[in-house]
């Protein structure tokens, strides 16, 4: 039995927009889920019809095996916690972390510890008299989700809660929402459109697009097997490179280069002989030089980005474009000629009409 099951769940708003398409999955207590996907895919939808805010148009959401779709929030023991934090302005961080317990009619005493614990492992014990209009951004955020966490509900739902804070806050509180919910082992359901912050923080990650789930796995799975164009393309930085290009006496073309797809495909490749095909390889999956069973490739030098640790280079042939991670000391000229070669293994092929992968 699982903790909380979603089953065919789908949402159409009041207008007829249909936001989300039979949405399936099933959670374990204390897993991490993030849900991930360009703007309006219908990662809030899902996350406010769980938490109890949006009704569930049709399909069964579970705990623990119980129909839920009518409870109301309280009774569905969820805490959200939202991308605007949401304080109230006129009450101490000790206040606003109480609030809710004190609404409960919780005992004073029951209170008191329950928020000093809280604010332990938040970080926030010298802060607990303060207003929020005295605090930085992360630490307001942490306020909200130290709210969330002294319910000890039975699920945390977050909706992008990073987003008002900058990239560098973002990253420390990504990492202490990570130590967070290492120490209390909390469910948690994630919104976010950064793949980072996804394949940093889940246990499990759901891409979404268009109201769709496209793929469902552990960020190494994502990124090691993604189904399709989308999600090979979404999970990664810098992104997969594709060549779309027609299938011809077996091969595609990357610039004046003919990629023999038999290598992949075998036999298979008369399949596709005519078709329209996508090539995708990563950035970190070429290697400079040339190297045996891979495909090798020169291009143009385009642009070098130095990062520090290493280097993305943005290389060309005629219309074919492509950006490869190399090692800080191995940037080349711009403007040169590179040679690259990008073992077999680390090449993905997709058929171009379904956009899905082909094993
Ligand atoms: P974002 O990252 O921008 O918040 P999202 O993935 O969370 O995007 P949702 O907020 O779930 O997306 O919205 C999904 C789709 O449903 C969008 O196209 C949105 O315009 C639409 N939508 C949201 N709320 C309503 C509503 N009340 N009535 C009609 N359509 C809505």
């Amino acid at each position: 039995m699982s903790y909380l099951t979603l089953k065919n769940i789908n949402k159409i708003y009041p207008n007829g927009f249909h936001a989300v398409h039979n949405f399936n999955i099933e959670i374990e207590k204390g897993e991490f889920i993030v849900f991930v996907g360009p703007s309006g895919c219908g990662k809030s939808t899902t996350l406010r019809m769980i938490a109890g805010l949006e009704d569930i148009s049709s399909g069964d959401f579970l705990i623990n095996d119980v129909r839920a779709n009518e409870m109301g929030p309280r009774e569905r023991e969820v805490a959200m916690v939202f991308q605007s934090y949401a304080l109230y302005p006129q009450m101490t961080v000790y206040d606003n972390i109480a609030f809710g317990l004190t609404l409960q009619g919780v005992d004073e005493d029951d209170i008191d510890k329950k928020v000093k614990d809280t604010a332990k492992i938040l970080g926030l014990t010298d802060y607990l008299d303060r207003l929020p209009r005295a605090l930085s951004g992360g630490q307001r955020q942490r306020v909200a989700i130290g709210r969330a966490l002294v319910r000890k509900v039975g699920v945390f739902l977050m909706d992008e809660p990073l987003s008002n804070l900058d990239a560098k806050q973002r990253v420390t509180m990504r990492t202490e929402i990570a130590q967070i919910h290492q120490e209390t082992g909390a469910t948690t359901i994630y919104v976010t459109h950064d793949q980072t912050e996804a394949m940093t923080l889940a246990d499990r990650i759901v891409v979404m697009k268009d109201g769709y789930v496209q793929q469902i796995g552990t960020p190494y799975e994502l990124y090691q097997d993604p189904v399709n164009v989308f999600v090979a393309g979404f999970i990664g930085e810098p992104p997969m490179n594709f060549i779309r290009g027609t299938v011809k006496d077996g091969s595609i073309a990357f610039g004046e280069k003919l990629l023999d797809l038999s290598q992949k495909l075998g036999k298979d490749v008369q399949k596709y002989e005519g078709k329209k095909i996508v090539f995708g390889f990563r950035p970190e999956g070429a290697v400079l030089g040339e190297q045996d069973d891979s495909y090798v490739i020169t291009c143009n030098v385009e642009l070098t980005e130095m990062l520090g640790d290493n280097a993305n280079v943005y290389v060309n042939d005629k219309d074919d474009r492509a950006i490869l991670k190399v090692g800080p000391h191995d940037i080349p000229e711009m403007d040169s000629d590179l040679t690259f070669s990008i073992p077999y293994e680390n090449v993905y092929l997709f058929d171009s009409e379904t956009e899905m992968v082909i094993k």
